[in-house]
Order: structure tokens, then C-alpha cells, then sequence
């Protein structure tokens, strides 16, 4: 079932959860079970993330280098075939720009599209290691909204067609529901907030279904991007994205790494919990659940969780509010 369709037929908020594909060397039985604490909760999909490529210079005797790929992470495609496997649950991968071509991308929606797969978020992502800014590759798309353009375009193609034995356009159904990352603090490459909702709605007005934020630890300011986004014409649902705080160092990687404001009142309590780990555990499922009720209160479609592979947190905060 596509997302958009369980958005529109579910008659209450349900938990949407994300996870990180494993590194190399888990098994796939690790992986499930590592997850299946969240199966209690019934779950409506799981979200896989996607990983670029990296790659290590190696030095060589000369002292000249050799580049070498480095593939870190199990591929999401295999993630989502092994939870739909075992768990018979929708799986919605993330796709990213970066690393691929446009026919890359194709021939991935077609292994998808093979796995009974029809759901998609469609990113950019991020730059690499060594990178300084996002840099696409040759032959592939610079932002998400191209991206989502040309999974449409893709889907419209006579190829397409042909090979689905598709006869006219309006047979065509616009197979694969795409989701959409927004920001309501901003994307950290953005000039402001209004210039970001611009080429938010781009991706829209390019045929995205829905939009999934990026984490906030503050709900007026998810209500205040909702509210700039529905005067900027974004009719989709927009999903809130949540991450509880789970250790005091997330207190400054959080906003380095995601340009985002964290509350003087969450960083003192955090600041007076000192050394005392689970303290800070403790406090940050607490400000999530705050935030969980507050938002489900406020009639959200959905609430999606950055779970990072971690169920203790996810699965207090789900019991507590679902
Ligand atoms: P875009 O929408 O392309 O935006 C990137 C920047 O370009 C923004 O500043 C935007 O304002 C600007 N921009 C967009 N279009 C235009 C245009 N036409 N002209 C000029 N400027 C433009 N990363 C991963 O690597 N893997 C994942 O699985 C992953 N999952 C994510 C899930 C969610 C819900 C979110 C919110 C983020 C996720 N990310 C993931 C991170 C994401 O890839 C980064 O935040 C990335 O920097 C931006 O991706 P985007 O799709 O929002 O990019």
C-alpha cells in the first residue's frame, strides 16, 4: 500500500520509524532482530536510509595514493527485501542523488519495482568525505526535485511503457509514492526559510506525495513551517520528524550537523544530569514523548522517528504515546 494511501484511509496519527541500514559484517538475523521490538507496535512501513559509496586513499610505496571504494553499509534494497521477508510489512528505501546516474536510478526503481516496492523518499543527499559541497555525478541529478522529476519522467517514458505493457498515458498510474525531506529550521545550504519552501515546493509541483521533516526538539517550530508552507501553496501532508536526545555529546553534533536549535531548557536539564549517562537518556525520552503528545494533539498525520537502529528509547516513547 502506498504511504499517501495509508495517510489518507488511517483515521489517526500512527508511528512512522526509520532505520540505518547495518554495517558490514551483522547478519541478516541480527539486523531483525534488532528491530523486531518495534513489531509490537504493528508498524505501517519501515524506512530504510540509503548510503553513498565512500571512498580511502591508500598510500602506496612511492608516496603517491591509491583511491579505494569503501562500501560501509548492507545496501537498503537488501534491508527492505529481508524486513518485508520476515515481517511482511511495506519497506520505503530512501533513494539519493548522489553516487548514481539518472539511468542508475532507473535501473534501481526497476529492481524495486521487482521487489513489490512502491514507496520511495526521494533525497539528494549529502556531500562526502572530503567534499566540501554536494557535487553530482555525471550524468545524475543535482537536486530532489530533479530526482523526482525524472522518476515521473521515467515512469511516463515509452520505454516504461513498453516494457510494462503500459498502452496509453493514462493507464500509467503514477506507480511509485514519493516522499520528500523538508526543513523547518532550514536546509543548512539555504539563504533563508522562504527560499528553502520555494524549492520545497518544486519537488512537490515535480510530483512528490508527501513531505517528511527534518528532526526539531521545539513543535512551534514545526507549526510555523506548516504554516509557511500551506501559504506557499504545499497542499501535501507533512510529517513531523522526531529524534530523542540520547547522549549529552548529541547536545552540539546535533546542530553541527543538521543546522538545528536545540532548547536552553532541554540543554540545562542535560547540563545538570552531568556524567550520569542514563539521566540524559532519561531526559531526552521525556522531552521526546512532551513533544509526541503536544504534536499528536495538534492532529499530525503521522510521526516519523529517526530510530538510528535504537529501539530502547523508540520503544518507550511508542508505548507512552501510541
Ligand atoms: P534538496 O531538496 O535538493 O535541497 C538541497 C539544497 O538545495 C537546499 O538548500 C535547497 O534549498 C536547495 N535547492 C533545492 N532545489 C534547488 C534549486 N532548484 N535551485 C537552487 N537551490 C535548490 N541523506 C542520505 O544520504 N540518506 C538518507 O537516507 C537520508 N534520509 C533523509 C530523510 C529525511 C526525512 C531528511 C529530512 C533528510 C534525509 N537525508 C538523507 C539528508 C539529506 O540528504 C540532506 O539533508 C541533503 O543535504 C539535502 O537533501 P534534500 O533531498 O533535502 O535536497
Amino acid at each position: 500500500m502506498k504511504v499517501i494511501d495509508i495517510l489518507g484511509s488511517s483515521g489517526k496519527a500512527f508511528p512512522s520509524l526509520e532505520i540505518v541500514p547495518p554495517l558490514r559484517g551483522i547478519t541478516k538475523d541480527e539486523l531483525l532482530e534488532n528491530i523486531a521490538p518495534f513489531m509490537e507496535f504493528s508498524p505501517k512501513y519501515i524506512n530504510v536510509t540509503s548510503h553513498r559509496d565512500e571512498y580511502e586513499y591508500i598510500p602506496r610505496e612511492d608516496g603517491t595514493f591509491r583511491k579505494s571504494m569503501v562500501r560501509n553499509r548492507i545496501s537498503e534494497t537488501t534491508v527492505c527485501s529481508a524486513i518485508m521477508d520476515r515481517y511482511k510489512i511495506e519497506t520505503v528505501p530512501h533513494l539519493i542523488c548522489g553516487g548514481s546516474t539518472a539511468e542508475e536510478i532507473e535501473s534501481k526503481l526497476d529492481n524495486l519495482e521487482f521487489l513489490g516496492i512502491n514507496n520511495i523518499v526521494a533525497l539528494r543527499g549529502d556531500s562526502i568525505t572530503g567534499e566540501k559541497r554536494f557535487v553530482p555525478t555525471p550524468g545524475g541529478y543535482k537536486y530532489a526535485s530533479e530526482l523526482v522529476e525524472g522518476i515521473r519522467r521515467y515512469q511516463g517514458s515509452a520505454t516504461y511503457r513498453r516494457s510494462h505493457k503500459i498502452e496509453s498515458q493514462e493507464d500509467n498510474p503514477k506507480y511509485f509514492c514519493i516522499g520528500v525531506g523538508g526543513y523547518p529550521e532550514k536546509h543548512f545550504e539555504a539563504a533563508n526559510i522562504e527560499t528553502d519552501i520555494l524549492n520545497l515546493k518544486k519537488k512537490v509541483d515535480a510530483g512528490a506525495d508527501y513531505i517528511i521533516t527534518q528532526m526539531f526538539f521545539n513543535n512551534q517550530v514545526y507549526y510555523d513551517f506548516v504554516d509557511r508552507c500551506r501559504k506557499a501553496g504545499i497542499t501535501v501532508p507533512i510529517i513531523p520528524g522526531l529524534k530523542p536526545l540520547s547522549t549529552a555529546r548529541q547536545i552540539s553534533l546535533l546542530p553541527e550537523s543538521f543546522s538545528l536549535d536545540i532548547p536552553f531548557e532541554l540543554t540545562e536539564e542535560i547540563r545538570k544530569a552531568g556524567s550520569d549517562k542514563d539521566a540524559v537518556y532519561e531526559i531526552g525520552t521525556r522531552w521526546c514523548i512532551m513533544q509526541c503528545k503536544d504534536l499528536l494533539q495538534h492532529s499530525v498525520p503521522a510521526i516519523h522517528f529517526y530510530t538510528m537502529g535504537k529501539s530502547g528509547n523508540i520503544v518507550s516513547i511508542l508505548k507512552e504515546c501510541f
